[in-house]
C-alpha cells in the first residue's frame, strides 16, 4: 500500500485512544478543565455507567462564544501559549486534546456563558462534525453534555468493564478529586442516586468522612511539613487502620493525581516496623513544587509524572511521615530489641546460632520477602522435627507477652503463637462447617453499616456469597447495609469490621474464581476474628486453644502459611546449655 496521511478523522480516534479509555475518562478530562475555569462548584451526573450520559456542569469562568467552537479542535487550548510554558505547567490540561478527543467519539454538547455575557450559547458536535450552533440563556459557567460514548468505536465498547466497574472506576476518580479540592464542592449522580456531596468549605477531614466514615476520618493524622521548596500536606492513617492493599494511598503533586512507585514505597517505608507485614496505611499525600521542576508531560492521561530531585523528595516524604507518626504514635522500643537475642535456625542443618534481632524484622513492606523466607525457615526447622502430620500432644505450660503460649511435648518446648494458631482453628472450623450451611447467628439489634459508594458496589455484587458463609446482609441502597445476622463462630466480633474485611477481599482481586472466593475470604475474616498477640488469655481458653489446635489437620501453619508454633527440642536444650555435645 501507497504511504498516505490519515483522513483527519481517523487521526482524531487515534489520538482520542490515548486519553478516553472508558467513562472515567471523560470525567476525569472535564473535572479537570471545570477545575481550571476555578470552578466553585463541580455536579457530575451520570447515567447508564456513562455510556449513555456523563455531564459536567460548573460556574467556572465559561468560554467566550467567539471561542466555542475552537475549544473542540485538537491542540487548541488557552492554558499554553509558548513552548517555554510547557516546562511550568500550572494547570491540569495544556494539551488541547480533550474536548477534541471527547467530541470525535462521542455526541458532544458544550453550552456556556462567561459571566460578563448576556447569553449563554450552544455547540453542537457529533463524531467530530460541529453539527450546530445556537445561543440560549444558560446559567454562568459551562456544561459539557457527553451523550452515546463510543458510538462509533465499538471496539471500545467491548472493553468496557461491568456498569459496576465502570462507575466504580468514576465514583473513586470523582473522590479524589474532591479530596485534592475541598474549596470546590462537588456533586456526583449515578441517575438519581446521588453518591456524593461535599460542602467545598475547604475541610478535608469533612471529605475523608464522606470517603470513608467520620471515626476514620476523625483519626486520620495530619501531616504537614515543609523541606526547602516542597510542601508536603495531606494525612495518613494511624497504624491502627490499615488495608489490605495499597491502594488507598493517594499522592497529588500540584494538584494533579499521580501514580507513582517511588512514592509509595517511601511513605510505606515510613511506616517500617509500625504495620503487620502486608498491611498498607490508607493515606493522602499533597505535594506541592515549583511546577518547572515537574515534567507532567509524560503520558497524554497525565497520570505519570517525571522530577528532578527524585531522591529529596523521596527522603522528605519519609521524614514528613514519619514525625507525624511519632508526635502520633509510641513507637514500640525497637533500639532496644536489637540488644536482645533471638533463635533463629539457619540452614539445613542443626545449628542454631544466636542472631541480633535486626529491628527491622520483617515488618515492613519492602521487608516482606525477606520476612517470608525467615518464616519459611523457622516453618521448616519446626516441622523438621514433628511428626509429618499433626503435632504431639502437648502439656500446657503458660502464656508468655501476652502473645505466646508455651508448651512441653515429648520431645522439647513449643512456643506457640497464639493469632497464627487461633487463626488455623477458626479456618477449619469454617471449612469444616462449609459443606453443610454455615451457621448462622442473629444480631440481637441489626447493624447499619455505611459503605463508600466504591465499596458499596462490591459488596453488593457479592452478597450470595456472603450469605452461604452465614452472612445475612440486606442492602439498603446509597451505600447502606443492614446486618442482620453473622456466622455463629464469628459471635463477638464487631459487625461493622466484619463486613469490611469482606470487603477488602473483594478489592484485592475484582474477579477471582468462585471457589476461592470463599475460601479467601474465610481466612480473611479468620485472620480479623481470632485473638490478636497481645490478649490476655485465661488458663481455660489457653488449654482449649491448645486442644483445638491439637485437633486441626494441618495445626502448624495459620491459613496464610506462616508457622503456628516453634520447636525447641530437647536435645537443642542441652547443647545450647552446654550439658552435651556443646561447641
Ligand atoms: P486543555 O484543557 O488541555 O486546554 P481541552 O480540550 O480540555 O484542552 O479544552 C480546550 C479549551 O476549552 C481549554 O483550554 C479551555 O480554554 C476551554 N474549556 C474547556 N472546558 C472548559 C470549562 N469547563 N470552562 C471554561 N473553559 C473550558
Ligand atoms: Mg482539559
Amino acid at each position: 500500500m501507497p504511504i498516505r496521511i490519515l483522513p483527519d478523522k481517523i487521526a482524531s480516534q487515534i489520538a482520542a485512544g490515548e486519553v478516553i479509555e472508558r467513562p472515567a475518562s471523560v470525567v476525569k478530562e472535564l473535572v479537570e478543565n471545570a477545575l481550571d475555569a476555578q470552578a466553585g462548584q463541580i455536579v457530575i451526573t451520570v447515567d447508564e455507567a456513562g455510556r449513555r450520559l456523563i455531564q459536567v456542569a460548573d460556574d467556572g469562568c465559561g468560554i467566550a462564544a467567539e471561542e466555542l467552537s475552537l475549544a473542540v479542535v485538537r491542540h487548541a487550548t488557552s492554558k499554553l501559549s509558548t513552548a517555554d510554558d510547557l516546562f511550568k505547567i500550572a494547570t491540569l490540561g495544556f494539551r488541547g486534546e480533550a474536548l477534541a478527543s471527547i467530541g470525535s467519539i462521542s455526541r458532544l454538547t458544550l453550552t456556556s456563558r462567561p459571566r460578563n455575557s448576556e447569553m449563554g450559547l450552544e455547540l453542537r458536535v457529533d463524531g467530530g462534525k460541529i453539527k450546530g450552533k445556537k445561543p440560549l440563556g444558560a446559567p454562568a459557567g459551562t456544561i459539557i453534555r457527553v451523550e452515546d460514548l463510543f458510538y462509533n468505536v465499538p471496539a471500545r465498547l467491548k472493553f468496557l468493564k461491568t456498569d459496576r466497574t465502570e462507575r466504580r472506576a468514576i465514583d473513586t476518580l470523582v473522590m479524589r478529586y474532591a479530596l485534592a479540592y475541598p474549596n470546590t464542592r462537588f456533586q456526583l449522580q449515578h441517575g438519581s442516586r446521588q453518591v456524593l456531596q461535599t460542602s467545598g468549605n475547604g475541610d478535608r477531614r469533612e471529605v475523608l468522612a464522606e470517603l470513608y466514615n467520620a471515626e476514620i476520618a476523625r483519626s486520620m493524622i495530619e501531616v504537614l511539613a515543609n523541606f526547602e521548596d516542597l510542601n508536603i500536606t495531606g494525612f495518613v492513617s494511624p497504624t491502627s487502620i490499615t488495608r489490605a492493599n495499597r491502594r488507598e494511598i493517594l499522592f497529588f503533586i500540584n494538584g494533579r493525581p499521580v501514580q507513582d512507585f517511588t512514592l509509595t514505597a517511601a511513605l510505606t517505608k515510613a511506616y517500617h516496623t509500625l504495620l503487620m507485614v502486608g498491611r498498607y496505611p490508607i493515606a493522602v499525600l499533597f505535594l506541592e513544587l515549583p511546577p518547572e521542576v515537574v515534567d507532567v508531560n509524560v503520558h497524554p492521561t497525565k497520570a505519570e509524572v517525571r522530577f528532578r530531585e527524585r531522591d529529596f523528595i523521596f527522603r522528605s516524604i519519609g521524614r514528613a511521615v514519619r514525625r507525624a507518626l511519632l508526635a502520633h504514635t509510641p513507637i514500640p522500643e525497637v533500639d532496644s530489641l536489637s540488644d536482645q537475642l533471638h533463635w533463629s535456625r539457619i540452614g539445613a542443618g542443626n545449628n542454631f546460632q544466636r542472631q541480633e534481632i535486626d529491628p527491622a524484622w520483617g515488618m515492613s513492606n519492602d521487608e516482606k520477602l525477606s520476612n517470608d523466607r525467615v518464616g519459611d525457615e523457622i516453618a521448616a526447622g519446626a516441622q523438621s522435627q514433628l511428626p509429618d502430620i499433626g503435632m504431639p500432644l502437648l502439656r500446657l505450660v503458660g502464656q508468655v507477652a501476652r502473645t505466646y503460649l508455651i508448651a512441653e511435648g515429648p520431645d522439647g518446648l513449643y512456643l506457640i503463637d497464639q493469632h497464627a494458631a487461633h487463626e488455623r482453628v477458626l479456618f477449619e472450623k469454617f471449612i469444616a462447617q462449609q459443606s453443610d450451611q454455615i451457621p448462622s447467628q442473629k444480631l440481637i439489634e441489626p447493624v447499619v453499616v455505611e459503605m463508600p459508594a466504591a465499596s458499596a458496589d462490591l459488596l453488593e455484587e457479592q452478597l450470595p456469597i456472603i450469605g452461604n458463609l452465614g452472612f445475612e446482609v440486606e442492602d439498603f441502597g446509597g451505600g447502606s447495609f443492614l446486618i442482620r445476622a453473622m456466622p455463629a463462630l464469628l459471635a463477638g466480633m464487631d459487625p461493622a469490621a466484619a463486613l469490611q474485611v469482606l470487603v477488602e477481599d473483594f478489592e484485592d482481586d475484582e474477579t477471582p474464581l468462585q471457589d476461592k472466593v470463599e475460601e479467601k475470604i474465610i481466612a480473611r475474616v479468620c485472620k480479623r476474628a481470632s485473638v490478636k498477640g497481645g490478649e490476655v488469655l485465661s488458663k481455660d481458653e489457653q488449654e482449649k486453644l491448645l486442644r483445638d489446635l491439637e485437633s486441626s489437620h494441618a495445626p502448624r501453619t495459620c491459613p496464610h502459611g506462616r508457622p503456628t508454633m516453634i520447636h525447641l527440642s530437647a536435645d537443642l536444650l542441652e547443647r545450647q546449655f552446654g550439658r552435651r555435645g556443646a561447641r
